[in-house]
């Protein structure tokens, strides 16, 4: 038997792109407004939700289109400000989407502020000593609408799962692009599903409280400065001299540096806002006063603000976590050359910066089909 081909998620669509098609079908213009608010505004989950298109109309999408690319197979409530969401694309393919909240004084849970950290391709090609996204290598690349479904996901699930005081649906604060796979290496796809997300008849969702985190891809972080689209840039460091970063990071070795820190200063200068800095704290490896000298020396020169992010240990993989006498050391010692850092400590966060780990388990202990109790028991077996 010939495989059906995947139809394209309908989330990969802009309204230019899917009234083009429609008038290739000989239908309206205003049919494409019509779908991207069911989409968009009223979250419909199936065509036949679409109760003013005709019957017809919603066939033929339903042939042409995916309306649920992703299935959310597995929800991990790693702490009450975490949730990390397993789903499964088309292919059988495994992504992660993480939802932070960070609780805000005085109100309850459901106004606490939300961030949304997304994948953008199955495992990553870039192998990063300390990453469980590389371990495997990389699978594929996801396509726009993939990456727009996993915003939907979380929407959907929160729409059914917060009490609300009024009907609305459900939003978030801030999208951090810190999940699986390299951003910039899937950069078309990547800034398609950021028009869709940001585009008034899409999720309306301002450019500047999205964060792309790259592990330094010296042209592509160029070109983005180029599009002065808006986008909060982070670039995960690491290591302050090239000798200590190509040991965790093999992209050193084709991008040192020496043109990585002018590259990142490019794009500070032309969108006029502070970069940050990922700096993961391994113990031993990147965690000596020396290395923060030069990150300071770094983050001066760029005025970037630095992240620092304790270890989060990966199963298999030799590194730790430095004790919070050398954590503070270090942060100290940035501090007192002047440097905006903070340090994230919460169980929540060190989750979403370890994304790729509970794929990398699911895979690895076993399949999620057909029942996703098993993949639940076994992540339950390893939680922390
Ligand atoms: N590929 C991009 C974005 C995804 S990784 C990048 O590298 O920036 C998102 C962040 O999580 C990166 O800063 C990455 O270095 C960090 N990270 C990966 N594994 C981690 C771990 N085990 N503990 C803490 N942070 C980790
Ligand atoms: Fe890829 Fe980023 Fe992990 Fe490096 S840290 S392997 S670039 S996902």
């Amino acid at each position: 038997m010939i495989p059906t081909p995947p139809r394209p998620p309908i989330f990969g669509e802009t309204l230019e792109s899917l009234t083009a098609t429609l008038a290739a079908w000989s239908e309206p213009a205003f049919r494409a407004k019509q779908i991207m608010d069911w989409l968009y505004k009223k979250r419909a989950v199936a065509w036949d939700d679409m109760s003013n298109l005709p019957k017809a109309l919603r066939a033929r999408l339903a042939e042409h289109f995916d309306i649920a690319p992703a299935r959310c197979v597995l929800v991990k409530d790693a702490s009450d400000v975490t949730d990390k969401l397993l789903l499964e694309l088309h292919d059988r393919s495994l992504v992660e989407t993480v939802v932070i909240r960070a609780p805000q004084e005085g109100v309850g849970q459901e106004h606490s502020r939300k961030t949304i950290c997304i994948s953008t391709q199955v495992g990553c090609a870039y192998g990063c000593r300390f990453c469980a996204s590389g371990l495997a290598g990389w699978k594929r690349d996801l396509s726009a609408g993939e990456i727009v479904a996993q915003l939907i996901q979380v929407c959907l699930r929160e729409d059914a799962t917060t009490p609300r005081a009024r009907e609305e649906l459900a939003s978030f604060d801030n999208i951090v692009v810190m999940g699986m796979g390299e951003p910039l290496a899937n950069y078309d796809n990547l800034l398609r599903a950021l028009a869709i997300a940001n585009a008034p008849w899409g999720l309306g969702f301002g450019a500047r409280r999205v964060t792309i985190s790259t592990s330094g891809l010296v042209p592509e972080i160029k070109r983005l400065a180029d599009e002065r689209l808006g986008f909060r840039l982070a670039i995960s460091l690491h290591g302050a001299t090239n000798e200590v970063r190509e040991q965790i990071m093999p992209i050193n070795r084709k991008y040192p540096l020496e043109q990585l820190v002018p590259a990142a200063r490019y794009f500070a200068e032309r969108h006029g806002r502070m970069i940050t800095l990922e700096y993961i704290l391994i113990e031993e490896v990147n965690d000596s006063l020396e290395q923060a000298d030069h990150l300071a020396a770094i983050a001066g020169e760029l005025h970037a603000h630095v992240n620092a992010i304790p270890y989060n240990t990966v199963e298999g993989l030799p590194w730790k976590r430095p004790s919070i006498t050398r954590q503070n050391a270090f942060v100290d010692a940035l501090r007192q050359r002047g440097i905006s850092v903070t340090i994230r400590r919460e169980k929540g966060h060190d989750i979403a910066a370890a994304c790729g780990q509970l794929r990398l388990k699911v895979e690895k202990d076993g399949k999620i089909e057909p029942a996703p109790a098993r993949a639940r028991a076994l992540v339950a077996s390893t939680a922390p």
